[in-house]
């Protein structure tokens, strides 16, 4: 592999106005990148990349990744894709063209760029794990005809499409496997269980438990991951041949975290449990270890602060006036504001 890397980098982001792709936009742009963002606001907000808007190194292209563009890049992070399982499930065939179209032409850009390109994995291609904690040698236990399978299977046929490129033209790929992440710009309406649970506690709704609470999750704190993300893509290409998770070691049970998010809210809220959606994983915890060794990384943000911080963010955007959920863009047709590339 033959790689130049310019001391300030042309950065290309795609789902840059989404919860995790503008918090990565802001880092690159601390760092001195410019960062060019993709975005067509199925799930992202323009609200996410407001403290971007007077950044001379940013603009944003609004376009749909399933379709073929260029841009003219020395690193490529793909990171669009509906992540809550209410979104990706509502438009399933949008998923997969997003996932593995989305991932192609992030592929095309790269090789033609010679840019080395990372693609925003998931946990979820371990399915509901047999293996505990999940470490990167497990192939996972995934339903391929099932209400997740168009976002496990999206994201398994991408890494093999990496996979693929990396074979046949010695591109320098970099899969990073994102366990549950959270943290400020998530969407209040999002479906998953952080955004909910905060949103329930600061409104005194119930907070919904789906089963009996007792399945797990490790969550990782935002800065944290879009970190670790910024090291994978900046490590030896030898230490990054390899898939490697991202995510924090540190495991709770669904209702440990509601209780948790009430005590921290001091909400009054009640518990009310629903249906156990089907495939709903019932564990998952990274192994952390390849991280720790090949890119010396390792999450710092305990939940608790995480959490604090995240009920913050959603207790201002609550309050703020005439606050309803057209703060947050719910459809592809919201207009970007920024200046477009060409
Ligand atoms: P998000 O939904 O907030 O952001 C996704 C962004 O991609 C949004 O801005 C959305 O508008 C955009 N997008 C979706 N389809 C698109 C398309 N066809 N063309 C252009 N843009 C499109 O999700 P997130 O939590 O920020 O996740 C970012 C990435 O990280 C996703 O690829 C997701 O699969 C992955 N990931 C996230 C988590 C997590 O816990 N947040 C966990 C595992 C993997
Ligand atoms: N969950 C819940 N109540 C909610 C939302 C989610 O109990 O209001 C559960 C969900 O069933 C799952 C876990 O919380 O077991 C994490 O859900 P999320 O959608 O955040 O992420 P994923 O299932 O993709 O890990």
């Amino acid at each position: 592999m033959n790689h130049v890397q310019s001391i300030s980098p042309r950065v290309l982001v795609t789902g840059a106005a989404g919860f995790v792709g503008s918090h990565l936009c802001e880092r690159l742009l601390r760092d001195g990148s410019t960062v060019i963002g993709v975005d067509n606001f199925y799930t992202g907000s323009s609200r996410n990349i407001l403290p971007l808007q007077n950044h001379s190194g940013f603009s944003l292209l609004q376009h749909d990744v399933s379709m073929p563009y260029w841009v003219n890049a020395d690193q490529v992070y793909n990171l669009a894709c509906a992540a809550s399982p209410k979104h990706y499930q509502s438009q399933p065939v949008e998923t997969m063209k997003t996932s593995f179209l989305g991932g192609l032409h992030a592929l095309e850009i790269a090789k033609a760029s010679n840019a080395r390109v990372l693609q925003a994995s998931t946990s979820e291609v371990y399915g509901d794990p047999l293996v505990h904690p999940q470490p990167e040698t497990y192939w996972g236990n995934v339903n391929p005809h099932g209400a997740r399978s168009c976002y496990d299977e999206g994201k398994r046929s991408t890494e093999a499409l990496f996979y693929s490129y990396r074979q046949l033209f010695d591109l320098d790929t970099r899969i990073a496997r994102i366990f549950n992440t959270y943290g400020p710009r998530m969407r209040p309406d999002d479906g998953r269980v952080v955004s909910n649970f905060i949103v329930q506690a600061l409104q005194g709704k119930p907070i919904t438990i789906y089963g009996e609470g007792t399945q797990t999750r490790s969550f990782c704190y935002v800065d944290d991951l879009v970190e670790g993300l910024f090291q994978l893509m900046n490590c030896d290409p030898d230490d990054a041949v390899e898939p490697i998770n991202l995510g924090n070691c540190d495991e709770f049970t669904i209702l440990e975290l509601a209780e948790i998010v009430l005590n921290l809210s001091g909400s009054k809220s009640e518990i009310l449990f629903h249906d156990l959606p089907s495939d709903d994983p019932k564990m998952r915890r990274p192994n952390n270890l390849r991280a720790k060794e090949r890119l010396g990384w390792k999450p710092n943000i305990p939940l608790k602060v995480g959490l604090s911080k995240t009920i913050d963010y959603f207790d201002l955007l609550l309050s703020e006036k005439g606050h309803d959920n057209s703060l947050v863009a719910s459809h592809p047709q919201e207009q970007a504001c920024f200046d477009l590339v060409e």
